[in-house]
């Protein structure tokens, strides 16, 4: 479900801004009242411009108002708050360095499907998160773990297939070992989605 987003990541940071989350904020409205404006994505730098997140404008400005971060790019978009129009940012940077810690995604079906990218770890294929299911590479019969590392996005058909056997047993392949989703995960989703946003280019590709 969380692919079905235009630009593929859902737009609220998993890592590292949470702790800002819940103070309450004026709400902003976008002029032009259009949705999307305010849900296409933003790149969240840390203090020392190394990129660590995707975050939605509504989000981002939010950020910008309260004293957070400031816009280091903007698209040609304004929307206006209670008193002054913002230009709609393109990347924002955090105004103080925020330790991000190497794991700290949860363990969730959710973050399982982003990391696979929805993309059945067995048959190769995408699929829409409705007709994808979580697969115990080793059986948890066999005392295989929920962790990230034994966990992949799979496909009815081979997850049927498969059964109650590891991979090898049941004669299919696992397309490649399942890590943790890292912040190196994220990059790599950052640098894809940076292809959509020239503005990125230069804090993605260093
Ligand atoms: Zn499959």
């Amino acid at each position: 479900m969380e692919m079905r987003l235009k630009h593929g990541l859902r737009p609220r940071p998993a890592i590292g801004l949470g702790g800002v989350a819940s103070e309450p904020v004026a709400p902003v409205k976008p002029a032009a009242s259009r949705p999307s404006v305010m849900q296409a994505p933003v790149l969240v730098l840390n203090a020392t411009f190394e990129p660590i997140n995707v975050t939605a404008v509504r989000r981002a400005l939010v950020l910008m108002l309260k004293g957070v971060a400031q816009a280091e790019e903007t698209n040609h978009t304004e929307v206006h708050s209670t008193q002054k129009a913002i230009q709609v940012p393109s990347v924002i940077r955090l105004l103080s360095y925020r330790h991000i810690p190497q794991q700290s995604r949860a363990l969730s079906r959710k973050n399982i499907l982003l990391r696979d990218r929805n993309t059945c770890q067995f048959c190769a294929r995408a699929f829409p998160a409705s007709e994808l299911t979580l697969d115990h590479v080793l059986p948890r019969s066999r005392g295989g773990r929920s962790t990230w590392e034994n966990l992949v996005a799979c496909c009815y058909t081979c997850n049927n297939r498969k059964g109650d056997r590891t991979p090898e047993e049941a004669g299919i392949k696992l397309q490649r070992r399942p890590r943790p989703f890292t912040l190196h995960t994220s990059r790599q989703l950052m640098r894809l989605i940076g292809h959509r946003d020239e503005k990125w280019r230069k804090y993605l590709f260093y």
